[in-house]
């Protein structure tokens, strides 16, 4: 069992009322939104649930690092004022004290710099999916000198038994270095069951997950890889790191991210993988970039040694590594 440590306490129970408050969100303003363009839902929810993990952490631990990824800068201008007060009236819901100058400095307050001894928070992972009624996450880590050393996600649309469910009950999940990985009911946490990732030694029967988003990867050169293989199932579409909690509960043996073809450069943002690679190596999985090097937090706000991402349930990592560079996947830079 991982240990109940002051900093685990605070990272679950942070990140369980930041997911479940973004559920209530999702539940009462996304179906009510005028039309399908209407980010507005999406903003308040990320802003709120940074505005809610942030307070947590300065209760908890007023001197520690928020590295997180929003700005409070929209929030100021004139045309954010009805956004910047639904969110104040959602974080009330968990911060009785909060006003409008509150959640601006709460949010503010992850603007830590990335370095040495640090939390790194992405309090919405999945926007898009979110806005769909597909799946999101909050997704919260702590990281020491480049190391993730606790990760923990709160995923309100994935049931606890690891089994997909639009409405379901809601997961969460922790891992902490060299303690495993656990999962448990977000909205109703009692015991936690250890995950262990696919025992699959067979490549051609390995399912993939990918980007629910075409943008945010290469479908096309995801399908070439799976041909070359001669893997016979579709792959899996799924937004945020949910994506490493199935891997880690052993439903997938293989997550692509691939670099999307017109935007090569793109960086990997560390609050997008912190949390969910801890969680999938905690359960006996392997991550990488598509190079096969590990993934280096040691260098801000993003994976700037990285291009892209690997992950697999160990077994498969080197044949599945072969297979990228066999169909270009592996970028030459
Ligand atoms: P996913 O849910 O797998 O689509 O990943 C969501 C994350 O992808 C978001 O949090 C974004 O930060 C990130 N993202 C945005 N653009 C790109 C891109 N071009 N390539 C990879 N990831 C991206
Ligand atoms: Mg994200």
């Amino acid at each position: 069992m991982f240990e109940l440590t002051p900093q685990v306490q605070f990272a679950l129970e942070a990140t369980r009322q930041a997911a479940m408050l973004t559920a209530q969100i999702e539940k009462e303003l996304v179906s009510a939104a005028l039309t399908k363009e209407d980010r507005s839902p999406v903003t308040v929810a990320d802003y709120a649930s940074q505005a809610v993990v942030a307070a947590a952490l300065q209760r908890a631990f007023p001197n520690d690092t928020l590295v997180a990824e929003e700005e409070s800068g929209y929030l100021h201008q004139p045309q954010s004022k009805q956004a910047l007060q639904l969110v104040t009236q959602y974080v009330r819901r968990l911060e009785p004290t909060a006003d409008e100058n509150r959640v601006c400095a709460w949010i503010e307050s992850g603007n830590g710099k990335a370095e040495g001894r640090f939390w790194t928070l992405d309090p919405l992972d999945g926007t898009k999916g979110f806005l769909r009624g597909d799946q999101y996450a909050v997704a919260l880590a702590l990281i020491e000198d480049g190391k993730v050393k606790l990760g923990v996600l709160g995923c309100p649309k994935l049931d606890p038994d690891g089994r997909l469910q639009a409405n379901g009950e809601g997961a969460l999940l922790i891992a902490q270095l060299d303690k495993g990985s656990w999962i448990t009911s977000l909205r109703n946490p009692q015991t936690f069951r250890r995950l262990q990732v696919s025992p699959q030694a067979d490549i051609r029967q390995a399912r993939i997950l990918r980007s629910f988003e075409s943008g945010h990867t290469d479908a096309d050169r995801i399908q070439a890889f799976a041909a070359w293989l001669k893997i016979q199932a579709e792959p899996l579409r799924m937004d945020s790191q949910a994506k490493y909690a199935l891997l880690a509960d052993g439903q997938g043996e293989l997550l692509l991210r691939l670099l999307s073809p017109g935007k090569a450069e793109y960086r990997e943002k560390i609050w997008d993988q912190a949390a969910g690679s801890l969680i999938l190596q905690e359960a006996g999985g392997k991550i990488t970039d598509l190079r096969g090097q590990p993934l280096d937090f040691s260098q801000g706000r993003t994976l700037r040694n990285n291009r892209g991402v690997l992950a697999s349930n160990g077994i498969l990592h080197a044949q599945a590594l072969a297979a990228l560079q066999a169909v270009g996947a592996v970028p030459e830079d």
